[in-house]
């Protein structure tokens, strides 16, 4: 997914894990090639949650024909992109001669390092529906500049707390580790609950955490959470107590606060504006990222540096 809102400010992003009662944000509407997504991170008062630093939901929606999402290829650098469904199917493809068809259940995790290009659409033979959502990780320093990879794990870990089950994208919870590689202390989780249920989720206390509402009803604090919020819960709780309706989901994402400061312009995460910079030159010169052979069409051109962000 490409984050195509230009925002030339490139804003300067640090977090602050500091937070005594929970902060809400309204995620805002944004669109990606055509597709309407709501956009949780980063956001003008919280940029990061541990190293989690953009999160797009999209859907649910059906369609008759054509692709929902068409994202055409693009660059990243510094990050890795995170792909989870709930519904429908999307497929990957990039600079590195990788294809990836993608359904629930699986992840897709894409770890841009120093410099790689990918497209996302709907398959041609697809369901018709198409719900998931796409978050980006900031790599640490020591490893921004690694090799871009690839993985998709068509499995992953769960946990059952009660009557409720919990998937283990990225990270580890409760000592159940994902398989996909991570490069800072965090935690990537769905959680599923298929009845009304009070819950205590063991949670690490050294770790920011925010909860984001897909689904159904969560009661935290005396606060009845709502889907496409972003609830940031800071630091320092050691679990999560909850109650739960009936068909409820959300996603639990969280981390070591990040502790350095980031710079995020259009598709990249840089630590200098001068690296943001000369990534756009040679995306638009196209040596660097090389090309997404299997997508047929063209690419998307980098906005201007000068361009005011449009929201
Ligand atoms: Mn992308």
């Amino acid at each position: 997914m490409s984050n195509l809102i230009p925002d030339p400010s490139a804003l300067q992003i640090q977090s602050n894990p500091e937070s005594a009662t929970i902060e809400s944000y309204v995620s805002r509407e944004a669109d990606i090639g055509g597709l309407s997504v709501h956009r949780a991170l980063p956001n003008r008062k919280r940029r990061l949650v541990g190293p989690w630093c953009f999160l797009d939901h999209y859907g649910p929606l059906t369609f008759e024909t054509g692709k929902p999402m068409d994202v055409a290829p693009h660059p990243h650098i510094g990050l890795q992109t995170v792909t989870w469904l709930f519904s429908g199917e999307a497929l990957h493809k990039d600079s590195m001669e990788n294809e990836q068809l993608i359904v629930p259940g699986q992840l897709n995790l894409m770890t841009a390092g120093k410099g790689i290009s990918h497209s996302e659409e709907t398959p041609g033979r697809n369901s018709s529906k198409l719900h998931g959502v796409q978050f980006w990780v900031a790599l640490p320093d020591a490893y921004r500049n690694t090799e871009p990879s690839f993985h998709h794990h068509s499995k992953l870990p769960e946990i059952n707390f009660g009557s409720a089950r919990v998937v283990v994208l990225i990270g580890a919870l409760a000592e159940t580790l994902s398989p996909a590689t991570s490069y800072s202390e965090m935690i990537g989780a769905e959680f599923n609950a298929n009845q009304k249920d009070d819950l205590d989720l063991p949670i690490k206390s050294n770790f920011e955490h925010a909860i984001f509402p897909i689904e159904g009803s969560i009661l935290l604090d005396k606060q009845i959470l709502q889907p496409d919020v972003l609830y940031y819960l800071g630091s320092g709780r050691d679990s999560l107590s909850i109650s739960v309706s009936a068909k409820t989901k959300f996603l639990l994402v969280g981390g070591a606060p990040f502790g350095e400061k980031i710079l995020m312009w259009w598709n990249f995460v840089a630590h200098t504006s001068e690296e943001i910079s000369r990534a756009r030159t040679e995306w638009e010169e196209g040596n660097r990222f090389g090309t997404v052979r299997r997508y047929a069409g063209n690419r998307i051109p980098a906005p201007p540096l000068s361009v005011r962000p449009k929201s």
